[in-house]
């Protein structure tokens, strides 16, 4: 393999996660390339942009081109507004005292209850309702979908509330052949004409997830929510790319010989005279202690084992006879380019998906904004 060694800048502190948010762009772009012409992206940038930062990611990608934000709360689309964000917003879980909190903020309704709640909210003016096709959570059910659709049709008629979306979500958008997707579609489909013959005329209609977007091609719809997609988790095979890279710097050095165990319960123990290095980083800045014993990092174009228990402020690495000292750079995780283990690959070790690891990244570790990989 052809390893690039990429220098990693000098940092202050411990630990840094570098996010390239030319990276978002790109892969905003390349899924509108992708997708039906004309239709809308939506950027999901709930639990802080999969812990990427959620202002900087929903400023470049509306940037390029995602013209509604998602977001699962109240507060991360609170957040949004007070930086400054003016794309509309949609949320769908809060609690009905929230609502009061909300103005100019999009929200989901599911039933004629909540649909109530929102139209006694003073600022809560666009409702998108939803309907359950399958997944099972959360929606209307499909038996009280023509109640739903009327009550919020009597409501626009006194102009208490405007229903401006339509949406379901899918189980399974990563699935290649769409067999429950266009069954989800095609119940959508139905929900939009009981809607619509209720007397409502919705702005958007929409349904997939980043997976979804690539492989369900859904002519009903004019908006996809895009939420892994933008951090290069690739479930279709798009050629996104990730835009965050975890790295972190040897704390300490020593040799140990051989039968020496390392960390809790000594679960590693040495069979050869070797030299063990301590990183700094564990399971509170979002290393998964289940990667224990399968891990591995990268050092000086190296992939060096993580050996016995990760703890949760440091981990220790079997260095061998690598020529390594306190300070040398460590890639917990980038794209790949250089040899660094990916996400998906810590994902595998812990026994999770991507998006786990990306949202287990600890408060402690600082986030930095570059623009392309050499920075
Ligand atoms: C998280 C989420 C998305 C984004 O899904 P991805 O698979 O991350 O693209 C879209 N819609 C809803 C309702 C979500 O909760």
């Amino acid at each position: 393999m052809n390893l690039v060694q990429r220098p990693t800048r000098p940092f202050v502190g411990l630990a840094e996660a570098v996010v390239d948010l030319s990276a978002v762009r790109d892969n905003v772009q390349t899924l509108h390339k992708r997708i039906r012409p004309g239709t809308e992206i939506m950027a999901v940038v709930k639990a802080d942009a999969f812990g990427h930062g959620a202002i900087q990611v929903a400023r470049a990608a509306v940037e390029a081109g995602a013209t509604w934000l998602g977001v699962a709360r109240a507060d991360e689309a609170l957040q949004l507004r007070a930086a400054g964000l003016t794309e509309p917003i949609l949320i769908w879980l809060y609690d009905a005292s929230e609502l009061l909190l909300l103005s100019d903020i999009d929200v989901s309704v599911s039933t004629v209850a909540e649909l109530q709640q929102a139209v006694s909210a003073p600022n809560v003016r666009h409702v998108h309702l939803k309907l359950d096709t399958g997944m099972h959570r959360g929606g209307s059910a499909p038996g009280q979908w023509i109640e739903l659709t009327r009550a919020a049709a009597h409501y626009e008629a006194l102009g208490a509330v405007k229903v401006r979306g339509i949406w379901s979500h899918l189980s399974h958008g990563d699935e290649p052949d769409a067999t429950h997707s266009k069954k989800q579609l095609a119940l959508l489909r139905t929900g939009v004409s009981l809607a619509r013959r209720a007397g409502l005329d919705p702005e958007v209609i929409h349904l997939a997830n980043s997976a979804g977007a690539l492989t369900l091609d859904a002519p009903d719809c004019n908006l996809v929510r895009i939420g892994a997609g933008l951090f290069g988790i690739d479930e279709a095979g798009a050629g996104l790319r990730q835009p965050m890279r975890l790295v972190t710097k040897v704390a300490q050095v020593r040799r140990i010989p051989a039968g020496e165990g390392v960390s809790y319960g000594h679960d590693f123990v040495a069979e050869r005279d070797t030299t063990v290095a301590l990183i700094p980083i564990g399971y509170a800045d979002g290393v998964p202690r289940t990667a224990s014993g399968r891990a591995s990092v990268l050092v000086r174009g190296v992939r060096l084992p993580v050996i016995g228990r990760i703890t949760m402020d440091q981990f220790v690495v079997d260095a061998g006879d690598l020529a390594i000292e306190p300070g040398t750079p460590v890639v917990v995780f980038g794209n790949g380019d250089a040899g660094e283990p990916v996400t998906e690959d810590w994902a595998e070790w812990a026994g999770t998906i991507p998006h786990e690891i990306y949202c287990g990244l600890g408060s402690r570790v600082p986030r930095r904004y570059v623009e392309g990989t050499s920075s």
